[in-house]
């Protein structure tokens, strides 16, 4: 029970509620986080650790729901999603609004957040296809053999910060309509759109406890790897998280799909299309102040395409740096003070190591917003692969650039790099973009595509460092991760081949 000098403290900002059982619940638990404005770093509001009583309950209503859930008609489950893809279309403004005051990033982008997580559910709604098993009739002679696709039963889901739309809208959207029901825990730095979302769900009709959100860090995560009845669990964030969730999880028996890190390289042919490659770099490495797990941090510039490296600094130069919500705003604050000391350090680490910063954006000054996270758009130059700063996810507005002589030389680069998330080549040759998408071994490969992510009729993937599990996200992926298997295969014999006698050898 909170203490009273906490209680007086919450009155002050407002509270972020759990989602128990369809209701919006103020949490009993003593441990709050704040939340802050990242443009200002204002405390906007506080989020609870969820205590141990309230996780458990979280869960039983999950387990409670499933049964009727998942016996719903597919019919009816696919109306509740129908519903829900046009509330969130109605009201994509304010949650965009939730979006840049909690996470930073622009309004425009953030619009961009939500729309793309609004595609999965559009896409959920085809689930009466989506679904569907195999048959082959007469496996021999009157017998058939059907396959059924079932859900699992109560599913989890743990988000980042970056995508606080997107990501949850990648998890429960999909479980649900495939017939699971679902406990979430968003990032507790951006907790708002999410519940936002999660009274859409409830007013396109969802039943009590279909989808329940618990919010906090590591107790809240360990919960969901540990408890017996979750058999699923969506993890995306970074490596230190997702290893750890992906071998706790496994562990005790449970599906994990975990998206991690990223350090996507842009590779530069000379032969391509100059204004549209430069424009589309700039855009892929600085746009969400790089905060996105498919920014092109990484430039490769072959041969000749090294002399237009002065071009990619004039032009990251004239982006705007801004609160979110300011209009023209281009580069919006990093999520909190630390991620913006890391980023800076992880630049210092660059020029001790003898890297050339050609446009340096740490003292950077946004009037109004002094106290806000920025750092302005960023580019080192004369990188080799040996340096921190290219070793390491920067998770900001810099833009690592190294040189290769040749086509060959980049594929060796990018596929020793650690991670395997998402790439771009930009060439007008044909040859040479299919060399690179088949040599390369990145799960994501954009061809002057500077940022694939696959629309959900397809999957997001990634490969190596990047990911762990076997099944990924949306898609037809997504559907085989939160549904199992039933094989069916029945007989059906006229009354005159009734058998006669036991048959004790194996049929064949
Ligand atoms: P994060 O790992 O810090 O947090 C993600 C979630 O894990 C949060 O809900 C958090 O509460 C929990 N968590 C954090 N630290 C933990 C720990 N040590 N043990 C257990 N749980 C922990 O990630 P973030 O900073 O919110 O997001 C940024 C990261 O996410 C980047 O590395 C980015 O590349 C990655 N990301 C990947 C993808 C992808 O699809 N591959 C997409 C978006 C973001």
């Amino acid at each position: 029970m909170a203490s009273a000098a906490l209680r007086s403290v919450l009155k002050t900002k407002p509270t972020v509620k759990l989602f128990i059982d369809g209701k919006f619940v103020e949490s009993k638990s003593s441990e709050w986080l704040d939340i802050h404005n990242p443009a200002t770093n204002e405390v906007i509001a506080r989020v609870p650790k969820a205590t141990q009583e309230e996780m458990s309950a979280a869960a039983d209503s999950c387990s409670r729901a499933f049964h009727s859930w998942s016996e719903m008609s597919i019919l009816a489950r696919q109306q509740i999603f129908l519903r829900y893809q046009q509330l969130i279309k109605d009201n994509i403004k304010e949650l965009a609004k939730s979006i840049t005051v909690e996470q930073g990033k622009t309004l425009a982008d953030a619009e961009g957040d939500v729309f793309r997580g609004l595609q999965v559910v559009e896409h959920s709604c085809s689930i009466t296809s989506l679904m569907l098993g195999e048959t082959l009739p007469s496996i021999t002679k009157d017998m058939d053999t059907y396959t059924y696709r079932l859900p699992l039963g109560v599913c989890a889901g743990i988000a980042p910060f970056n995508f606080p739309a997107m990501i949850p809208l990648w998890m429960f959207p999909m479980g649900m309509v495939c017939g699971n029901t679902y406990l979430l825990k968003p990032s507790e730095r951006v907790p708002t759109c999410t519940m936002l979302l999660a009274k859409m769900l409830q007013d396109a009709g969802a039943p009590d406890g279909t989808l329940n959100i618990i919010h906090g860090q590591h107790d809240a995560v360990n919960f969901i790897c540990d408890h017996p009845a979750i058999k699923a669990i969506s993890f995306v964030g970074s490596n230190q998280a997702g290893e750890y969730i992906y071998e706790r999880g496994s562990k005790n028996g449970k599906r994990v799909q975990s998206n991690m890190g990223a350090k996507n390289h842009g590779v530069v042919m000379p032969d391509a299309n100059k204004e549209n490659t430069l424009n589309q770099l700039v855009g892929a490495a600085f746009g969400a102040a790089g905060q996105r797990c498919m920014a092109l941090s990484t430039a490769i510039l072959v041969g000749e395409a090294r002399s237009w490296l002065p071009e990619l600094v004039e032009r990251a130069k004239a982006l705007r740096v801004n609160a979110g919500d300011q209009p023209g705003a281009d580069v919006g604050p990093l999520i909190s003070p630390q991620s913006k000391e890391r980023v800076c350090s992880l630049i210092q680490s660059g020029v001790d190591e003898g890297a050339k910063v050609l446009l340096d954006g740490r003292n950077v000054k946004v009037k109004g917003y002094e106290n806000g996270n920025f750092v302005g758009p960023t580019i080192i130059g004369n990188v080799t692969p040996e340096m921190k700063c290219y070793t390491e996810e920067i998770f900001g507005p810099v833009l690592v650039v190294l040189e290769a002589d040749t086509l060959d030389d980049a594929i060796s680069m990018v596929n020793n790099n650690p991670y395997g998330n998402g790439t771009a080549i930009f060439t007008t040759n044909g040859a040479t973009a299919r060399k690179y998408t088949h040599e390369v071994d990145v799960g994501q490969v954009g061809v002057n595509v500077p940022i694939p992510v696959p629309l959900p009729m397809f999957s997001f993937t990634g490969s190596r460092g990047s990911f762990r599990g076997d099944m990924n996200f949306y898609g037809k992926q997504g559907i085989q991760f939160y549904t199992q298997i039933k094989t069916v295969t029945s007989q059906w014999k006229a009354e005159d081949a009734t058998l006669k006698s036991p048959a004790v050898t194996m049929p064949t």
